[in-house]
């Protein structure tokens, strides 16, 4: 490590000023942020804690939706009982990330505005049509995630909490990565009046949306519906991990399983 000022502020509007200020950057859960400044990838010279800002963690139901604060952690997320109800797919996302010390520190907001290409949050995000707020403007998921680690967010911009609509039908199913847990593939199905949402995160340049799978299932919300999607591998990474062939295929079973839970 090197040497930094720690801020933590207890309000939105000192976070704001601090975060705005040179090289500033936001502490969330620090699951990513505090490895990537051990191993130097970032070296700001002010840490600003949203850790002492109540009003950026938990959930609340506003309408048709869920709010979830921020600062809310992946095990909060997974065991509030509104979420368990209204969307358990959610619930379910969020308590298959990682093991129990990253989801008691990880929160959504840090999941979120560090977007990496193969976490869970951003399929959730996006295949739920969920909104992003933040302490300037609100942002629609399909606008927010722009590529591998790129979010909408503007420098020292803040995220507050995220709006999700409670749908009809919902799951998410993720072929883990067996050492880090992350997305191998991960597939978020949403069926809501609307029409049918598919995102798919783990398959390379960052999470995106799959438009014929969606299409195929808004005819018929069924796996048999989904396994008649040849799905394309051309755009996908090959790693050690996993060839672009292999991802394609998982697109095509982890999207018939999310439904086959979908529908119970
Ligand atoms: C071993 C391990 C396994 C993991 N497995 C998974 C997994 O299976 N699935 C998955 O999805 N994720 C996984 N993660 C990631 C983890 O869930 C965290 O969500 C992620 O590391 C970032 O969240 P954080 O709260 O720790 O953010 P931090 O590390 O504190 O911050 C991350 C970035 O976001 C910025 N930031 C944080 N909060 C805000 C905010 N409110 N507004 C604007 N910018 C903000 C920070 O400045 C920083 O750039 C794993 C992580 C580890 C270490």
């Amino acid at each position: 490590m090197y040497q930094f000022t720690f801020e933590r502020p207890a309000n939105l509007a000192d976070a704001a000023k601090q975060a705005a200020a040179g090289s500033a950057k936001v502490l969330a859960g620090g699951q990513t942020l505090l490895a990537s400044m051990k191993l130097r990838l970032a070296n700001p010279e002010t840490l600003v804690d949203l850790g002492g800002i109540a009003e950026l963690a938990g959930v609340k139901r506003e309408g048709n939706a869920l709010v979830v604060g921020a600062m809310t952690r992946h095990e909060d997320v997974a065991s509030n009982p509104d979420v368990r109800s209204a969307i358990p797919a959610l619930a379910a996302l969020a308590g298959g990330i990682g093991d129990r010390q990253v989801r008691a520190m990880g929160t959504i907001g840090g999941s979120v505005a560090n977007n990496d290409p193969a976490a869970c949050y951003p399929a959730g995000l996006l295949a739920l049509n969920a909104t992003v707020r933040t302490n300037q403007r609100t942002i629609a998921a399909d606008d927010f995630f722009q590529g591998m680690f790129a979010t909408a967010l503007k420098d020292g911009e803040l995220i507050t909490a995220v709006s999700f609509p409670i749908v009809k039908r919902a799951a998410y199913m993720k072929f883990r990565q067996p050492a880090s847990r992350f997305a191998l593939i991960g597939v978020f199905v949403a069926q809501t009046d609307a029409g049918v949402r598919v995102a798919v995160t783990g398959g390379g340049n960052g999470v995106f949306r799959h438009r014929e799978l969606e299409a195929a299932l808004a005819k018929s919300f069924t796996p048999e519906a989904a396994a008649s999607v040849r799905v394309d591998g051309s755009n996908l990474s090959s790693d050690l991990h996993a060839s672009a062939a292999y991802r394609a295929n998982l697109i095509g079973v982890m999207t018939q399983r999310a439904v086959a839970k979908a529908l119970g």
